[in-house]
């Protein structure tokens, strides 16, 4: 099979591979659409874990199941299916004791395009398929569904870590389409003002649609200052980072409130630490909760997030600014989210053709 893949760092192209195998609790995948990320432009070009030879990018899709593994239950063939980006390896200890996203180790859920091939394939694995797939719900446009694989469950859990309670004023770092996902999450677990930072006035717009109440830009002076000064002094009770770099800890940690927490998603690609302001971190008493996680991904994470947009409470339409027919375009998308052209949010690739728009 054929598949665009990461052939060593800053290097990329089409490869032909052998079909993957299935083992009993597996599924065999082809996908049906797909998404590029921020991810793996981190991965390749910065080479952020690692080196990697031949290995098929991509860990965003929807797909059409071709085979399952003789003890899977819910899936069979031909099932147009969810699929997360991080699928846990459910009979793990780590599982078990409620981190499936660190299965086996640390990120060791996050295996498309980390530890195995990813999406980016003619067909992918997908291991345990009843923990890890869902059935695309009614409601829920196929051509969106990748949203459901990473942004939307990666934005969203930048809130859960963030700790988001109803009425809290709450910063969101970083408007690409994961920050948009956390001022969605934000504002649905009832945040009052939402502080968004960000440029492209393409996202400003949908963070405003999303629930953003003021626009910061990075570019126009410090972070903290400018939220400081919209709050009295006071900073504000949450924040989430979806953007920006090792230093923009130190902005958080000065715009957020004693007894506030900071919940981390962005993917830091460079850098050997991140900065924690000795003073404004309460010279080491402040309560200034901060925390980094990788989006848990599996099965019923997913079902749940795409309820949200089967009844019309998540729109995913206004994340997706290019669509491109035909599996070939996959370079092409990716290669955009590289270079972030102004009017960016989110390229999708369709892949199956009853799905190719005009
Ligand atoms: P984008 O590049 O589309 O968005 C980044 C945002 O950060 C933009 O709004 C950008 O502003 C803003 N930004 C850039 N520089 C700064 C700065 N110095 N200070 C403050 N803000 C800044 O990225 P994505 O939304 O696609 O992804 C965000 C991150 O999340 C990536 O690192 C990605 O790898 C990571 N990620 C993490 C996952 C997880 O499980 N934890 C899963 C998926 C992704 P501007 O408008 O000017 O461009
Ligand atoms: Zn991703």
């Amino acid at each position: 099979m054929k598949g665009f893949a990461m052939l060593g760092i800053g290097k990329t192209g089409w490869i032909e591979k052998e079909k993957p195998e299935c083992g009993p609790l597996d599924a065999i995948v082809k996908p049906i659409s797909l998404a590029p990320c921020t991810s793996d432009v981190h991965t390749v070009w910065e080479g952020a874990i690692g080196d990697r030879h031949n290995m098929i990018l991509g860990h965003e899709g929807a797909g059409e199941i071709v085979e399952v593994g003789e003890l899977v239950k819910d899936f069979k063939p031909g099932d147009r299916v969810l699929v997360p980006a991080i699928t846990p390896d459910w009979n793990s200890l780590e599982a078990q004791a409620g981190f499936g996203m660190h299965s086996g180790e640390m990120l060791g859920g996050w295996k498309f395009s980390n530890y195995k091939d990813g999406v980016f394939g003619e067909f992918f694995h997908v291991n345990d398929a009843d923990g890890n797939l869902a059935h695309i719900p009614e409601g829920v446009d196929p051509v969106l569904a990748p949203m459901l694989s990473d942004m939307v469950p990666t934005g969203f859990h930048g809130a859960e870590q963030a700790d988001v309670q109803f009425g809290d004023e709450v910063l969101v770092i970083g408007i690409g389409p994961v920050g948009l996902m956390a001022v969605a999450g934000a504002n649905l677990k009832g945040a009052s003002r939402i502080f968004a930072v960000g440029t492209r006035p393409n996202c400003v717009e949908a963070a405003k649609f999303y629930g953003a109440t003021n626009i910061i830009s990075y570019k126009e002076g410090s972070i903290s200052e400018q939220v400081l000064a919209l709050t009295d002094g006071k900073g504000v009770d949450k924040v989430i980072i979806a953007g920006g770099n090792v230093d923009t800890f130190e902005e958080a940690v000065k715009a957020v409130k004693p007894g506030g927490k900071i919940g981390n998603v962005n993917y830091l690609g460079s850098g050997d630490y991140i900065k924690v302001p000795r003073e404004d971190w309460g010279v080491g008493m402040g309560h200034k909760v901060i925390s980094g996680g990788l989006t848990p991904g599996g099965r019923l994470r997913m079902e749940k997030l795409a309820k949200l947009v089967a009844i019309g409470k998540l729109d995913l339409a206004p994340l997706v600014t290019h669509k491109f027919n035909g599996f070939e375009h996959v370079e092409e998308a990716l290669y955009l989210m590289k270079d972030k052209p102004k009017d960016l949010i989110k390229p999708v690739v369709i892949v199956a053709e009853d799905l190719m728009e005009e």
